[in-house]
């Protein structure tokens, strides 16, 4: 029979499918003996099957009975015991960490009884027993009931006034606790539940059901997390921060998630329960000073540290409370950190003997690296300070000031560049977040709210600006020196320094560019990155080449790191000026007018292919012959028409145009007369192409140029093409590879049949999405992808990430096939999934020989490969 709920002493950390991340690292510390309060967790299948039935499975109750009363014997107090109750927390906990995204209810079991109790449990602490209370009413109506939590805010000031929460006492408290009470009757029509296992069992589902939120499906989309894990449940015997002074709570790093030092770095606030940390209820202090408040815990707490960090290997994040001088560990994982702090860590892990060089890249990921090469801001340029706070998320970011997550939303739709300011943010400011460039608020930690999620997505955040007063209402925020910045106004934040700047700051490239670009590795950072692509680049299987067209595209490519180029698009070279020489073409009502168009064309062409040749220095060169519909270099249809209608005398030329251009007009130009249709309508055409990549290779000592056909559907197409490009290869004397692309379904299918004239094969993935799956992605992209993902159709563009089960069966079919035919075939992939890290591992694993993408992806895609090579399963770096 299934078992829905493990006891804390019974999982581990390797349960995060079943038990969610916080369960199974709950029961993970539990193992290693550190100070967990007892507790139990319900699967992340338990809450499967509750939102696809709509109820709780049948054993369910009885699971959670069976487990409660052990708690209770363990803890020797019953669950809201009148006299003495057990209180527990219910809280969410997902396989993926979604800070903020879900629910969580602490102190379960207080009633109009046992609050009593509580406080004679606490030897007297009336204030202690009811601010526990009103906490309930207060989390429990806001996640449980869905009640405005705003309601409950404005009461609790109404009676703290300018004081704060802590000043409030015993009778203030339990006033407080029949407002609220008040509150929920009139929002709900219904009393507070006082039944205790009514409370847990309405939580538990509450949980459940905030995995669907709002805010949590667009949490996930943001961060690709699949929509079908579900959300674990942990209920947990509650220990406690609000006791008094001698008791708080706080949230800690083992290093630092900013630069990846080692050292104490956290938050701590007395007298303090569960989410004030991080709300910024009161102003937490440095970790630090705990030690002179409480040396014990403080001790202790350090060296639990060091026991997570061994037993991890890696940065780990912590939630702790002390209660009268009892430290009590609430939660840790594998914590989230900048890009620039993995590459850090992983390196200085290596040096303190903790993993391996092959681990360390494993550590690591492309998108991380990618964020590295975000450019920063210019140094030498001028530039005017307003404040400085804390460097929560790096990147430098320009744009607009905007108050609200709403008004965020709206001009980056309008597409604006905007900066999202607040005093601190809380989770409904999601989507403001996601919309904007950048995050500043004036308040709150490297713990906050903002800190945490806009490191979780990379995006740049400076947090606890407090030299700064925002005001929302206003819509604007003011600068020592008087200075004021409305709504609009540009400013800069550098999440590196944490500093802001009124108006716009230049930016320049980054130094991990510099050093791809070929400066030598200067600081920790760069010589960490060197480190790990050394190290990614000799382990991995797959070469990495470029998509590039230029000279001025290759020689960069080439530094990036670049073995070659697998895609080079010819049909730049057929505009500008170059357009009337295809126009002529067009033209052409004879064969002799013809040729005398392509061979103005020829030389043109081989100057551009000895230029790339040049820049690759002998490495291969993939040149793909063209491939999109000649109406593309012609004028367009209505301007043309316009022209010849309103011009008094049009030219017999602008005539014909117009009759051409009307000839070649399509219904469906991706599915018309392109690609090798083209080479075989338009007689010279390929041949001038060929000639010209042949004549420019004799003359580049070394160059290696490879011929590729596009859009091929059958064999014969290629055959027919291959032979004439044999012949004048042989004419001019020069060697080359001739393939195909493989990006039409039928070439994929008869792969067997194409290999038998095609010496390599280069997958066009975004061709062959588009064909696969009927999509004409410059009209479904805008039009509907986004209503897609929302219904979870895909989780991901299949534009963006190669589509496994559809488009990578293709592939796979090809590459057996195809390899069957021809056993030295050589395989590799040019659509722009080729810089995309999840396809780079789908491409090692299907067997090619190497990915193809844009220069800047290069390092990315070099990353990935040896990450692939490295970790043959997908290791979880979210
Ligand atoms: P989140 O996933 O949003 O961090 P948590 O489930 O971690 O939510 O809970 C929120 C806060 O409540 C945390 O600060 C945690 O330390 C605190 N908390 C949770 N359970 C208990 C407990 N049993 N005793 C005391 N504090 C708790
Ligand atoms: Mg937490
Ligand atoms: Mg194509």
């Amino acid at each position: 029979m299934a078992k829905y709920v493990y006891d804390f002493t019974e999982g581990n950390r390797n349960l995060k499918d079943l038990l969610g991340g916080k369960g199974a690292n709950l029961a993970e510390m539990t193992n290693l003996g550190l100070p967990v309060p007892p507790g139990f967790t319900i699967t992340t299948e338990a809450c499967r099957h509750y939102l696809a039935e709509g109820a709780v499975h049948d054993g369910l109750d009885r699971e959670v009975a069976e487990h409660l009363k052990a708690l209770e014997e363990r803890m020797g107090r019953k669950l809201g015991q009148a006299d003495d109750p057990l209180l527990v927390s219910v809280r969410s906990g997902a396989k993926f960490s979604m800070p903020g995204m879900m629910e969580t209810v602490l102190n379960i079991g207080l009633n109009d009884e046992s609050v009593h109790g509580l406080a004679k449990q606490a030897g007297g602490n009336e204030r202690f027993a009811w601010d526990s209370y009103r906490r309930l009413i207060q989390m429990f109506g806001k996640t449980v009931l869905g009640i405005d939590g705003d309601l409950f805010e404005d009461a609790l000031d109404a009676v703290k006034g300018r004081r704060q929460d802590t000043d409030l006492d015993a009778g203030e408290l339990q006033r407080l606790v029949e407002t609220y009470k008040g509150i929920v009757r009139e929002q709900t029509g219904k009393d507070f539940p006082t039944d205790p296992r009514e409370q847990m069992r309405l939580a538990i589902n509450a949980v459940f059901d905030s995995w669907n939120a709002p805010r949590a499906i667009l949490y996930r989309r943001q961060e690709r997390i699949p929509a079908d894990l579900g959300t674990a449940v942990n209920v947990m015997a509650m220990v406690f921060g609000n006791y008094g002074d001698d008791s708080g709570t706080g949230v800690a790093f083992t290093r630092d998630p900013g630069t990846g030092r080692q050292g104490i770095y956290g938050d701590y606030l007395q007298n303090a329960q569960g989410e004030d940390v991080v709300a910024g209820i009161r102003n937490t202090i440095p970790l630090e000073e705990l030690e002179r408040l409480d040396k014990t815990s403080y001790d202790e707490l350090v060296r639990i540290m060091e026991v997570l960090e061994t037993h991890y290997k890696d940065l780990c994040d912590i939630e702790f409370t002390i209660e009268r001088g009892k430290l009590w560990m609430l939660q840790t994982r594998v914590g989230k950190r900048t890009a620039a702090a993995a590459f850090c860590i992983a390196t200085q892990l290596v040096d303190q003997g903790l993993i391996t060089l092959d681990e360390a890249v494993t550590r690591v990921t492309g998108d991380q690296l990618a964020k590295l090469m975000f450019p920063r801001f210019d140094h030498g340029a001028e530039k005017k300070r307003i404040a400085k706070g804390m460097n929560a998320s790096p990147g430098a970011a320009v744009g607009k000031a905007v108050f609200s997550s709403e008004r965020a939303v709206e001009l980056a739709g309008q597409g604006e560049d905007v900066i999202l300011v607040r005093r601190e943010t809380n989770p409904d400011d999601l989507a403001g977040m996601i919309a904007a460039r950048g995050i500043l608020t004036s308040r709150g930690g490297k713990t906050s709210h903002a800190a945490v999620v806009a490191r979780g997505m990379g995006k740049t955040c400076v947090c606890g600006a407090e030299e700064l007063e925002v005001s929302t209402a206003e819509r604007r925020f003011t600068a020592p020196g008087g200075i004021v910045v409305a709504e609009g106004e540009v400013i800069s934040i550098d999440g590196t320094t944490g500093e802001v700047f009124l108006g716009e700051v230049p930016v320049v490239a980054s130094a991990v560019v510099e050093y791809f670009e070929g400066a030598e590795p200067a600081d920790e950072l760069v010589k960490a990155v060197d480190r790990i692509m050394r190290h990614a680049d000799a382990s991995r299987r797959l070469g990495v080449r470029a998509n590039a067209d230029t000279p001025e595209d290759a020689a960069r490519a080439r530094r990036f790191g670049a073995q070659g180029i697998g895609l080079c698009r010819t049909e730049h070279m057929f505009l500008g000026e170059r357009r009337q020489l295809v126009e002529d073409l067009v033209l052409a009502s004879t064969d002799e007018q013809r040729q005398a168009a392509l061979d103005a064309l020829e030389p043109l062409q081989k100057s551009d292919f000895v230029g790339i040749f040049q820049a690759m220095e002998g490495a291969p060169v993939t040149i793909r012959l063209i491939d999109p519909p000649l109406h593309e270099f012609l004028p367009d249809i209505t301007e043309l028409s316009v022209r010849i209608a309103t011009s008094e005398n049009p030219t017999d030329k602008d005539r014909a145009l117009l009759a051409a251009v009307k000839r070649l007009d399509e219904q469906n130009p991706m599915l018309g007369l392109r690609g090798v249709r083209l080479g075989l309508v338009i007689p010279g055409l390929f041949a001038m192409q060929v000639r010209a990549i042949a004549q420019a290779a004799k003359e580049v000592p070394g160059a290696r140029p490879e011929i590729m056909i596009p859009l091929v559907a059958t064999v014969q197409e290629l055959e027919s093409v291959r032979e004439e490009a044999v012949r004048i290869l042989a004419e001019v004397g020069v060697e080359a590879l001739v393939g195909t692309m493989i990006e039409t379904p039928r070439a994929a299918l008869t792969a067997g049949q194409i290999a038998e004239a095609a010496e390599f094969f280069s997958f066009g993935t975004n061709d062959l999405t588009q064909m696969t799956w009927g999509f004409s992605r410059d009209d479904v992209e805008a039009a509907f992808f986004s209503r897609y993902l929302e219904l979870g159709i895909f989780g991901v563009s299949p534009f963006e990430t190669l589509d496994r089960e559809g488009v990578g069966r293709l592939v796979e079919l090809a590459v057996q096939e195809g390899r069957a035919t021809r056993p030295d075939l050589h395989l590799g992939i040019c659509g722009e999934h080729g810089g995309d890290p999840d396809s780079v591992h789908f491409c090692h694993e299907a067997g090619l020989d190497y990915v193809s993408c844009s220069p800047f992806r290069i390092p990315v895609a070099r990353l990935e490969a040896g990450r692939a090579a490295l970790s043959e399963t997908d290791s979880d770096t979210r």
